[in-house]
């Protein structure tokens, strides 16, 4: 590689070199000001592993060893290399190759991409946050498939990028997308020259439309938050005139890039009826007789910023030609290790190609597109009206923050897992210590009880945290082949002894297929089938038998137990759901096991269903797919 300069022999352009890394994994770090959060995801865009650690504060060095041990603690997790791609809170100046533009002073003026090449060993890339935001929403998220999407951060600060046709653009001043510090176009006389920005000029689209300037703009000392909650006529006026702005601001967007889709990030895109009023509002100033650009909340929230970084590094295929992504390489490229190509099996999930979008039920309002009235007159409402409005702006506010609460919830769970369990397996080290000393027998049956309300304690836990890890997106299957007889013989050995001692037959027919799927999550299926099984029945016996279904494995788990109404079949997939324990016996555990089952086997694009009479027993049925070559039945039938 020819050594011009110390900053371009490093720094190479995507396409000029063939630059490319494809690995199994993407790790995306986004450096926050206080925490930097590391995501990994796989080829498909579904996430493994997230940690977080807190931001060394104004420390450099600091930050970068933080960043070097955070990739090293998860490519252990993973068990192999990562490509890895950084978001930051600023920009690299192309002339200097040093971080410019940053509101984390101790970065300004540092060759943070070099640096974090050479310490973790590898190519790195680097962008804006706000450039990682819109890449993540144009690769997978709410703007999938559009060909030109313009992202923008709505937060603290006012941030925008481009993405082409899945490529981010990354123009020769590095600074495509930068909207925030442009000025307010069509200001009134009211708004010039507009409140001081911290870019030293006055009027920027950043002091009108960050969380902080709507804050500002309110004049009652209250946070964003707090304007919203307070849903008065206040509030209203506030929010008509943030919404007139952004529909200037991005109608001025539009005019140049013409988008298929904007999409918003950061704290107030969660303001659903943005996504209403402000289309409406933005015909005024786009110069066309009809505007087709659509207006999304973000798919991936908050995660949108660490998704994007990870993606920086495009799916193999989806490589820019040039001029789209800058690539650097550590100062000692040999110290990378090449990382072995591996095959992977895993199935394509079903493509949520059009996700859902938020609800956004609010009803038009009167007033708007007052251009030249920056406080438009409430008493156009009507007391009924505004009093409507203020109990829909009340449920929609406590209904994003429940959703916020519950998505952290379940990240936090699903990230706590391996920490979370770590006691548990401490305890049963302890506990064998004891098992294997002189204790009096008093002692020894408490010992007993003790292991098995841990056991239990282990159990539930298991059960929450596989549920948070679904609700947070965070299993993934990972395919295999093997012989279905493999875990059906395992599940017969775990459970014997428990048939023996309960008296019940325990009988497994299995068939000498392969499957194709994720071993440990098949095996989960299996197991809650037959623990829950177990659980309900008194008498007779349990039996897993398997046949084929075209290209698929059938398999079925019958109960001697009491059975099940008609009218409960359904609910007892539910999460919590417990049949007939109304005392809530803590031996039935938290009727999460068929929940687990029914997600299980969504994600694997299977089939669970049960058939069931009252006083006969019951029969959960599941299928597993085939692998390819076992598909048809031997001729023999
Ligand atoms: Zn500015």
């Amino acid at each position: 590689m020819p050594r011009s300069s110390p900053h371009s022999s490093r720094r190479t352009r995507l396409g000029n070199h063939g630059q490319q890394v494809n690995k199994n994994w993407r790790i995306g770090i986004d450096l926050g000001g206080t925490k930097i959060e590391g995501l990994a995801i796989d080829a498909h865009g579904r996430e493994n592993l997230r940690l977080r650690v807190s931001t060394p504060a104004g420390d450099y060095h600091g930050t970068l060893s933080a960043i070097r041990s955070l990739v090293e603690d998860m490519e252990a997790r993973l068990g192999e290399g990562a490509s890895v791609g950084v978001g930051i809170p600023g920009a690299l100046s192309q002339a200097t190759g040093l971080v410019k533009n940053a509101n984390s002073t101790c970065l300004i003026g540092r060759p943070l991409d070099r640096d974090l090449a050479d310490v973790l060993k590898r190519p790195i890339r680097l962008a804006n946050d706000a450039d990682c935001f819109a890449l993540s929403e144009a690769t997978d998220g709410s703007a999938k498939g559009a060909p030109v999407v313009f992202g923008v951060i709505l937060g603290t600060g006012v941030g925008g990028g481009i993405v082409i046709n899945g490529r981010l653009l990354s123009g020769p001043n590095t600074i495509a997308g930068e909207w925030g510090h442009n000025p307010l176009p069509w200001p009134t006389d009211g708004e010039r020259p507009g409140p001081t920005c911290y870019c030293g000029r006055a009027g920027c689209i950043e002091t009108f439309l960050s969380g902080p300037a709507f804050s500002r703009d309110d004049g009652r000392g209250l946070s964003a938050r707090d304007i919203l909650a307070a849903g008065d006529a206040q509030t209203e006026v506030s929010l008509a005139r943030y919404e007139q702005r952004l529909a200037r601001a991005l109608a001025h967007v539009i005019n140049i890039i013409d988008p298929h889709v904007i999409v918003l990030g950061g704290g107030m895109s969660n303001i659903a009826r943005l996504y209403e009023t402000v289309p409406r509002l933005w015909g005024q100033w786009v110069f066309s007789d009809t505007v087709h650009t659509s207006l999304r909340p973000p798919k991936h929230g908050d995660s949108s910023g660490v998704r994007g970084a990870a993606w920086l590094w495009p799916a193999p295929g989806g490589e820019p030609e040039s001029g789209f992504a800058v690539t650097t390489e550590p100062s000692v490229a040999q110290d990378c290790d090449p990382i072995p190509e591996t095959i992977w099996l895993t199935r394509d999930p079903p493509d949520p190609d059009t996700p859902p979008l938020p609800e956004r039920p609010l009803p038009p309002l009167r007033g708007e597109g007052e251009a030249e009235s920056p406080r438009p007159e409430t008493d156009s409402l009507s007391q009924m009206e505004i009093n409507l409005l203020l109990t829909q702006r009340e449920l929609m506010v406590a209904k994003t923050e429940a959703a916020l609460a519950d998505a952290a919830k379940s990240r936090f769970l699903a990230a706590a897992s391996h920490d979370l369990r770590q006691p548990f397996q401490a305890m049963n080290l302890y506990l064998q210590v004891l098992e294997m000393s002189n204790l009096e027998p008093r002692a020894r049956t408490a010992l007993s009880l003790l292991h098995n309300s841990m056991m239990a304690g282990e159990e539930l836990l298991k059960a929450l945290l596989d549920i948070s890890a679904f609700e947070a997106g965070m299993v993934s299957s990972h395919v295999t082949v093997f012989p279905v007889t493999e875990i059906l013989h395992e599940l017969a050995d775990e459970y014997r002894n428990l048939a023996d001692e309960r008296g019940l037959s325990f009988r497994t027919h299995a068939i000498g297929a392969l499957v194709e799927t994720d071993r440990v999550l098949a095996k989960r299926m299996c197991r809650n089938l037959v623990h829950n099984a177990f659980r309900y029945t008194q008498k007779g016996g349990i039996l897993i038998g398997c046949r084929r279904r075209g290209n698929r494995l059938l398999i079925q788990v019958y109960d001697t137990g009491p059975g099940i109404p008609t009218d409960k079949l359904q609910m007892i997939f539910e999460d919590f759901y417990q049949l007939d324990n109304p005392s809530r016996d803590k031996t039935k555990g938290l009727g999460l096991g068929l929940s687990i089952v029914q997600r299980t086997a969504h994600l694997l694009g299977q089939n669970v269903w049960v058939a069931s009479r009252l006083g006969r027993g019951s029969v959960f049925s599941i299928t597993l797919p085939l692998a390819p070559q076992q598909e048809d039945p031997p001729p023999s039938g």
